[in-house]
């Protein structure tokens, strides 16, 4: 356990997920939204699924993270009706679903988003398409995008893995019958940007 010493202390630990701090890059929009309605969904969800032993008596725990040895609980977290967020004393880490995704499987904040997305129900107030052929163009232009993206050549060794992962989402979605068109939509813009970062390299 490390002393305290941050003075926003607890009351910013709701506040701490979001954009990560990044610029205000009209281009970098979409990936702060799929990354502010990943964070919707619901970190007790979230601790089950990785297992975690909460203590509902003092609510801190060992510190899960793996870059984080640590000793003693240092872990806290707040599951209630107004706030749903951890913070770590030691590693001095906090925020809520996606910072956590993020920091457990040690990837970017968008790529915990992305699995998020794909893996959890979210709490997006989005519109259930019931149109069958607006779902096929949007599948359609989800898996065109997949295919160019994995038929470019692009040399880099993430290129693959990633694109990996966006046939498991689109799969993902597919199969489910309720298909959310923002998530769809915002998932085509979140690869036309990796994409576009890189064709610029
Ligand atoms: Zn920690």
């Amino acid at each position: 356990m490390y002393l305290f010493q941050n003075k926003s202390g607890p009351t910013s630990w709701g506040a701490a997920s979001g954009n990560g701090g990044g610029s205000r890059n009209s281009s970098k929009d979409p990936e702060i939204k799929l990354i502010r309605e990943a964070n919707t969904v619901d970190l007790q969800k979230v601790f089950d699924h990785y297992n975690l032993e909460l203590n509902e008596f003092n609510r801190k725990i060992v510190c899960p993270f793996p870059h984080h040895q640590d000793d003693t609980p240092s872990f806290y977290y707040y599951i209630n009706e107004h706030e749903k967020s951890f913070y770590c004393f030691g590693c001095k880490v906090g925020g809520r679903a996606v910072e956590f995704v993020s920091e457990i499987e040690n990837i970017s904040k968008y790529d915990a988003a992305v699995k998020l997305t794909s893996e959890f129900e979210t709490n997006i107030s989005s519109i259930v398409i019931s149109n069958v052929s607006e779902k096929r163009e949007l599948m359609l232009n989800f898996s065109n995008h997949i295919r160019n993206f994995i038929q470019s050549d692009i040399d880099d060794d993430n290129r693959l893995a990633f694109a990996e992962q966006l046939t498991l989402v689109f799969d993902t979605l597919n199969t489910k019958h309720k298909l959310e068109t923002e998530g769809v939509k915002s998932l085509i813009s979140k690869l036309k940007i990796r994409l576009d970062k890189w064709q610029q390299h």
